[in-house]
Order: structure tokens, then C-alpha cells, then sequence
């Protein structure tokens, strides 16, 4: 990249960071997932409000024992407002069935909630002002278990810039929550030779749910 479109790049990055800070500053009234919902469906906290079809806030139990989280909606999620549609949600179904769980059961989430254009990656400010609604998504759920899907996910959620495979095979622990990290499956469709690693991280994830009190299968059961 030549230094003037390096400068350019930096410079359009500034300014959206600039916006973001404008229309950042919003004050959560939520004090249940649903009205969480209805802030983020008319969310303007970032440029991606400007290219959204639909805002994809998770879907599942909001009792869930496991709360899984990805990085962004993509096209399909976009369409239809739903997490992990498609081949990847398909695998992700699997996935959380392979640990006698159900996809009712859990919570599944993006750390954005809407699709940044042409699915590039997650701009830094674009995560900051999105970052209160997973973290309220966090505080409301009150998740025993956490599961990142994917390096992104993985870093933006624990802080840190290591690599997923760094990441991986250990428990890390998020507001005293356990996190178990592993792969987006996007990723296992791509290279399915590392399905058995995601099998072992799925069994991490099911021995913590296992080691939590009153855990029992699917989900707490509404108070
Ligand atoms: S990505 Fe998050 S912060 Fe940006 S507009 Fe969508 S909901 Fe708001």
C-alpha cells in the first residue's frame, strides 16, 4: 500500500471514528432482552446503521446456560435478521446438538450486530459502540458458560490480540464467567480436518456447564 493510500485509509477511519463518538452516548433503558432488542433495532451508533437491512440482535432462551457468540451478521443474516443462517448456522445446530443441547436452549450472538458491507472485518470503532449491547446481552442472560466462535469473537470478547490458537484449550474468565474459545464454523466448513479440535473444545464447554450448580440441560427455567 502506498503511503497516500495509507494516509487516506487512516484518515477515513478517523473520520468514522469521529462519528461514531457523535452518536455514541446512548443510555441503556433496557432492563430485559426484548427492550435491549427494540435499542438495537434503532441503533445509529455506528455507519452500519447507514447499510443494514436488519439489525441482528441473538436469538435463544434468555435463561440460557451458554451464550455463544460470533463476529457479525453476513448477508444472509442480514436478509433475515437472524444469527448463523445458512450452511454455518446449520453446522453451528450440530454443533451446539453435539453437546445434548438445543439451539432454543442457548443464546447466540454477534459482537456486531449489524453487517459491516461486503462482510469485511470489524472496524475498532465500529466494535467499541457496538460493545454495550453484548455486554448488557451478557449482564441480562447471566450465561454460566461463555463460547467465542472464531478469533474475532475470541479477542474482542476476553481483550486481547492473541491468536486463536492460543486462545483455545484453556478457560479464560470473563466477569468470573468461564469462556471456552473455538472455531467460527464458517471456518469448519472451510477446513473440516479441524472439526475434532472444535469437538474438543465443545466437550471443555459441556464439562463447565456440567461443573456449574443447578445446571441441568437446556437452560434455566423461567423464574
Ligand atoms: S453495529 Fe452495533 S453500534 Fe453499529 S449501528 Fe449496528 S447496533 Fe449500532
Amino acid at each position: 500500500m502506498s503511503f497516500d493510500s495509507q494516509f487516506d485509509a487512516l484518515l477515513e477511519e478517523a473520520v468514522l471514528r469521529l462519528d461514531a463518538d457523535r452518536r455514541t452516548g446512548v443510555r441503556f433503558l433496557s432492563t430485559d432482552l426484548n427492550s435491549l432488542r427494540k435499542e438495537v433495532t434503532t441503533c445509529e451508533r455506528c455507519e452500519l446503521c447507514d447499510t443494514r437491512n436488519k439489525t441482528v440482535f441473538g436469538e435463544g432462551s434468555p435463561n440460557a446456560h451458554l451464550l455463544l457468540i460470533g463476529e457479525a451478521p453476513g448477508f444472509q443474516e442480514d436478509k433475515q435478521g437472524q444469527p448463523f443462517v445458512g450452511p454455518a448456522g446449520e453446522l453451528l445446530t450440530k454443533m451446539i446438538q453435539a453437546i445434548e443441547l438445543t439451539r432454543e436452549g442457548v443464546f447466540i450472538a454477534n459482537v456486531l450486530k449489524c453487517r459491516p458491507p461486503g462482510n469485511q472485518d470489524p472496524l475498532p470503532h465500529q466494535i467499541e459502540s457496538c460493545r454495550p449491547f453484548l455486554q448488557e446481552q451478557i449482564r441480562l442472560i447471566r450465561p454460566r458458560v461463555i463460547c467465542t466462535l472464531g478469533a474475532f469473537a475470541a479477542r474482542t470478547v476476553i481483550g486481547t490480540d492473541q491468536s486463536l490458537s492460543r486462545l483455545r484449550g484453556r478457560i479464560h474468565l470473563v466477569e468470573k464467567t468461564p469462556l471456552i474459545a473455538t472455531f467460527h464454523p464458517a471456518y469448519l466448513l472451510r477446513r473440516p480436518e479441524d472439526k475434532f479440535k472444535a469437538w474438543e473444545d465443545l466437550k471443555t464447554v459441556k464439562r463447565e456447564l456440567e461443573k456449574q450448580p443447578g445446571v441441568a440441560g437446556f437452560g434455566r427455567p423461567s423464574p
